[in-house]
């Protein structure tokens, strides 16, 4: 018998419906040389400015399924303006920096794509003590980074919820120099709503959870063991961590591990469903790809996708959804992160290391290592690079400081006030980190930067204070200004 599909049930079948998602790819086939109908989608879907400030339709996951299907160049080519547009019109030219700190890779399951899996006896376990996480965390504030993603692999005994939780208040008490760790966003496994209250409690920026896969037939076989076996637990995480209190919550699929039109449509479901459930979309959706890693190899998996291929899912995921943040990481060289960029990325890692205890050792270690990291630049580099290329480096944590989560911070997306907001926030925060870390070449290129940045903020008042702030920060050891 056959599932209904309903995108405002709970229960994981119902929202991510598999006859739904053949039944959406058979649509966007027979659709894929439409012109009329992708006219009107690509019009749908650009941003309508008006008095109040600007809004964006969105498509819908047999809309956007159109688009992604589409093989012509010159439509590609649109497709990727309408990204570019949105991205500017919602996020303007910043690009908001993180860092992931690996805690522990002791790990009960056994993902057959992750090193961490429970039957990988070649790598080397560790967990890190409080007093490592304090090492780690001067070394990242030490860098620049103000905005962290802890990640731990699943281990009720070594990696318990309080250890998570111990963990996040250690990084939020390191005070070092300048430095100051402002947000931790948190992925680690699918849990319970009252540890999802806890982690609220805890102060987290985002709670992120990538799906890996859609396909509950695939993603059954591809986590044969361990408590992450249970698809649909996995699946209706996000909704927990809605019923405890997290209203920011991050989406991703592993990037080859299933065909990627799948992928695609059930990852737009999943946004609907929460949009229909909860009033508020994803704060972020992540797009990382399979990676080699210790006894990983990821031919092994045969749905690795190109990478002008994995450009148009990038674009089309920024279509549908035009309010979320889309976070890429260090998975993806400098070539592909440009390229990226362009169609709608807002929030990239810099200078990472994916093992655990990584920032403290000086020579990159790979025996702990998640996943190969492909961009090695130091955050320096990075940063240098984005401004090269007109892009405003922001280190930026003020939104969720402020209250300004779930529909709050969609609300100040729609608005059009993000000139007068992050805007002027971007360039207070890369002002701390020139100040503070950066290379003398980059501290130039910054302040030129800041210069011409300061003249686009609309309100005379808001720039007026914005720059006052900056020379605060030039002339004494002032910071964290935010608006
Ligand atoms: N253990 C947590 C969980 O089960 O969701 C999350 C932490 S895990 C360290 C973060 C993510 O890394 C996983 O969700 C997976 O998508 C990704 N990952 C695992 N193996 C990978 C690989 N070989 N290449 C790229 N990404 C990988």
């Amino acid at each position: 018998m056959s599932i209904p599909y309903n995108p405002s049930s709970p229960k994981a079948d119902e929202f991510i419906n598999h006859d739904e998602i053949l039944d959406t790819l058979i649509y966007a086939e027979a659709h894929k040389n439409d012109t009329a109908l992708i006219n009107s989608l690509l019009e749908k879907a650009r941003p309508k400015f008006n008095e109040k400030g600007c809004t964006c339709a969105g498509l819908t996951h047999r809309e956007a399924s159109v688009l992604l299907a589409c093989e012509d160049p010159a439509t590609i080519q649109r497709i990727y303006d309408v990204a570019a547009e949105i991205k500017q019109a919602f996020y303007g030219n910043r690009i908001v920096l993180f860092a992931p700190l690996y805690l522990s890779n002791y790990c009960i399951n056994g993902c057959l794509y992750c090193p961490y899996h429970t039957k990988n006896k070649t790598i080397p376990r560790k967990k890190l003590t409080q007093d490592e996480i304090r090492a780690e965390v001067i070394a990242l504030q030490d860098m620049g980074h103000k905005r962290l993603a802890i990640e731990a692999g699943e281990d009720p005994v070594n990696n318990p919820i309080e250890y998570i939780l111990d963990s996040i208040a250690t990084i939020y008490s390191v005070h070092h120099k300048n430095g100051d760790i402002r947000r931790v966003n948190v992925n680690i496994a699918a849990t319970t709503v009252e540890n999802y209250r806890r982690l609220k409690e805890a102060g987290i920026g985002t709670y992120i959870l990538f799906q890996e896969t859609y396909n509950r037939k695939r993603y059954e076989e591809l986590h044969p063991t361990g408590p992450k076996h249970d698809y649909a637990y996995h699946t209706e995480a996000m909704d927990r961590a809605q019923q405890g209190g997290i209203d920011d919550v991050g989406l991703g699929v592993l990037f080859g591990l299933e065909g990627y039109r799948y992928e695609f449509a059930g990852l737009l479901m999943h946004a609907e469903h929460l949009e229909a459930v909860f009033g508020v979309g994803p704060h972020t959706i992540s797009v990382p790809r399979v990676k080699p890693a210790d006894d990983i190899d990821p031919d092994e998996f045969n749905n690795a996708i190109p990478d002008d291929v994995f450009t148009k899912i990038a674009a089309c995921i920024r279509v549908a959804v035009p309010y979320t943040g889309m976070i890429i990481s260090t998975r993806e060289n400098e070539a592909v992160r440009a390229k990226m960029l362009q169609v709608g990325i807002s929030q990239i890692s810099g200078g990472s290391r994916t093992s655990v205890g990584g920032y403290t050792e000086e020579v990159r270690p790979h025996d702990t290592e998640q996943f190969d990291v492909s961009d090695q630049r130091t955050l320096d580099e990075v940063v240098r690079w984005l401004m090269e290329q007109d892009h405003i480096p922001s280190f930026c944590t003020a939104c969720y400081r402020a209250g300004r989560t779930g529909d709050r911070f969609m609300a100040l997306c729609k608005s059009g006030q993000i000139l007068n907001c992050c805007h002027p926030n971007a360039l207070m925060t890369l002002t701390e980190y020139l100040e503070d870390y950066a290379s003398p070449e980059t501290k130039r290129i910054g302040y030129e930067m800041i210069e011409r940045e300061l003249t686009r903020i609309p309100r005379e008042n808001v720039r007026e204070i914005a720059a006052k702030n900056i020379e605060a920060m030039r002339n004494g050891n002032a910071r964290d200004f935010r608006f």
